[in-house]
């Protein structure tokens, strides 16, 4: 299909706001360059699309800002025979316009990392206290008091006054 490529090959770049996406992390307009190609009716778009996301992290609950600067091809085709793929979407014949946003929405919403984490070297917080541990440090590793030991005395203290 690329070898049909045809010289009428353009190069463009536009910035799509933020708000018209349906993705809430995003926290900077997306940047999209592409140059398009026409092949017979199928039309082909390979570039870049970056922006920045606002994540939390999984461990530390602090929030962090992660870089998307994704290269992509696509090709939009109006045939229904191809095998389909994330690559290749299809054009309705009827169409006049190409609307490459859905397809960046993907990409952006696929190159959210599952794992997210602020950095690698993320301490997260004390399960203990809650601390973050990036920032500073508590006192629970060191007078550690395990709270099924707490509840003992609690009830030890209660079974003693009703003695009295
Ligand atoms: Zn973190
Ligand atoms: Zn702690």
């Amino acid at each position: 299909m690329i070898s049909h490529i045809s010289v009428d090959r353009s190069l463009f770049e536009f910035t799509v706001t933020k708000d018209k996406f349906d993705i809430p992390e995003l926290k900077e307009d997306v940047i999209v360059k592409a140059s398009a190609y026409q092949t017979g009716e199928d039309y082909a778009f390979s570039g870049s699309i970056k922006t920045k996301l606002e994540l939390e992290c999984d461990r530390c609950c602090v929030k962090f800002d992660h870089d998307i600067d994704k290269e992509f091809e696509v090709i939009y085709t109006s045939e229904d025979n191809v095998d389909r793929d994330d690559h290749i979407m299809y054009l309705s014949p009827q169409e006049v316009e190409i609307d490459l946003k859905p397809y960046v929405q993907d990409t952006i919403l696929l190159n959210i990392p599952f794992k997210k984490i602020c950095s690698e070297n993320c301490k997260g917080l004390c399960a203990g206290c809650g601390v973050n541990l990036n920032k500073g440090t508590c006192n629970c590793s060191k007078d550690k008091i395990d709270p099924r030991w707490e509840s003992l005395k609690e009830l030890k203290k209660s079974l003693e006054s009703a003695e009295e």
